[in-house]
């Protein structure tokens, strides 16, 4: 299905002329002659408008959890569409799809949360989970309990409230950003501070610095905490062992609600349903995305408890919150679906008992190389940390060179991985089987050669 060199050019000059890019530099883009143009998918992989396969080590954005190329998703779009493509869900009405995806999603979520509100992305899953926090405290009589901690290097979107959330410091780089009352502690990323501790010990200091912001906000004004079982975009950051428990207990210490961004983690990345079931984390409010429809449709959702939601259900008066596709009936109806490709091929035992391993062992085996410096996997998701210092001549260059360089010389090979900070990133599709790891880690070997 290779397009003309000429025509595929023309749509690359179109793009540069007309369409502006989410985390670009657009001079860069410029400087290439425009983006790479992807014509379509099958399972891992990709192709552009050169025809170039591309194994897609990346699930898009982390979210094409069932691969590409299935079919059954559009037809159950298509059928959706044809039978009622939109209706809302505010004023006393329903459909369907949302109901059926609601009492689906409770059934599979960690114990306890049995009630689903609906946006259309990630960072309005955060949005909604801050709305709410707040909502809550103050139908407790405490809406002084307005802190929300978080963590650096977190990730929870891009709208004011979801980047205030978000730890990263690029994200805070315009005006009114951070939002007040959002705290952010370290991260429990033993390769940027933990390296010589013993991890059981930096699990311990890690949670402590949660305790730590709490005290000095003033446990009366905190209302929440919010973390990524494992940070995604963050670079793979999997915590200790313990960590997750400590953080907990401290919750509960100081009556604070705790809420799991599951935007990546959830719908079998960590080999569990949830990342929280991985950790043992029993959340008051749960976010999601991605996953939960393989990106075949922008579909995102927050799970509450009955703590959070006994003041909404039991007290007169509304929530003031929603989106005008709130539960949209084709989403939830593709949704559906995707949850039940997921449960009839076994892809979260894929997941545990056969791509975890794979990758653990494959990327494993490049921990020895001279430019590794560390190899951390979870499940479907796993970092590789970089060593510039062992590179002459990137040694002096800005963070992160040497993993962009790699990066691209890994696409030239047909992968695609990213590049955060030092280190490179990978989440494929759940689908992969341990033949496509295995070049997946070929790939990166033979660039980490090349480059060395
Ligand atoms: N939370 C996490 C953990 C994410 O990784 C992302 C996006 O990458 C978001 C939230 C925001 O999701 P969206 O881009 O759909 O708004």
């Amino acid at each position: 299905m290779n397009m003309p060199f000429a025509a595929s050019e023309a749509l690359r000059q179109q793009d540069l002329d007309h369409h502006l890019h989410p985390f670009t530099d657009h001079r860069q883009l410029a400087a290439e002659g425009g983006p790479r143009i992807i014509t379509h998918g099958e399972g891992v992989w990709l192709w552009d408008t050169q025809g170039r396969k591309l194994l897609d080590g990346m699930a898009g954005l982390w979210c094409v959890n069932v691969g590409y190329g299935r079919h059954e998703l559009g037809r159950v779009a298509q059928r959706q569409i044809n039978r009622l493509p939109y209706y809302n869900t505010f004023f006393q009405t329903s459909h369907e799809p949302v109901i059926e995806l609601s009492a689906k999603l409770t059934g599979l979520l960690p114990e306890g949360l049995e009630h689903v509100f609906f946006a259309n992305s990630g960072s309005e899953a955060n949005d909604t989970a801050l709305r709410l926090v707040r909502h809550y405290w103050q139908a407790l009589g405490q809406p002084e309990r307005r802190v929300i901690v978080s963590r650096r290097h977190a990730y929870h979107g891009s709208t004011i409230a979801a980047a205030s959330l978000g730890g990263m410091s690029s994200m805070h780089d315009i005006p009114g950003v951070p939002i007040p009352d959002v705290v952010h502690v370290g991260a429990p990323y033993a390769w940027e501070s933990g390296k010589a501790m013993e991890q059981e010990h930096f699990a311990e200091v890690a949670a402590r610095w949660v305790e730590e912001a709490i005290l000095a906000a003033g446990p009366e004004r905190v209302a929440a905490f919010i973390g990524e079982p494992v940070m995604g975009a963050g670079g793979v950051i999997v915590p200790p062992a313990g960590y997750w428990q400590r953080v907990q207990d401290i919750c509960r210490r100081y009556d604070i609600l705790l809420i799991c961004d599951e935007v990546v983690c959830g719908f079998g990345r960590t080999g569990n349903w949830f990342g929280a079931q991985t950790f043992d984390i029993r959340p008051d409010i749960v976010t999601m995305a991605k996953g939960l429809s393989s990106g075949y449709q922008p579909i995102s959702a927050v799970a509450v408890g009955e703590r959070v939601v006994a003041p909404l259900l039991e007290r007169p008066g509304r929530f003031p919150h929603g989106f005008t596709y709130s539960g949209h009936p084709v989403a939830a109806a593709v949704a559906l679906e995707n949850l039940n490709i997921i449960e009839r091929e076994g892809l979260v035992e894929h997941v545990h008992d056969t791509v975890g391993p794979a990758l653990a062992t494959g990327l494993g085996r490049l921990a020895d190389h001279a430019l590794v410096g560390e190899v951390r996997t979870l499940g479907a998701m796993a970092a590789v940390e970089l060593n510039p210092e062992n590179m002459p001549g990137t040694r002096d260059l800005p963070s992160g060179t040497l993993a962009t360089r790699v990066r691209n010389l890994c696409f030239e090979h047909g992968l695609v991985t990213r590049a955060v900070r030092d280190g490179l990133v990978f989440a494929p599709p759940l689908v992969i089987t341990t033949d496509e790891i295995a070049t997946l880690v070929d790939i990166l070997s033979s660039c980490l050669d090349e480059v060395a």
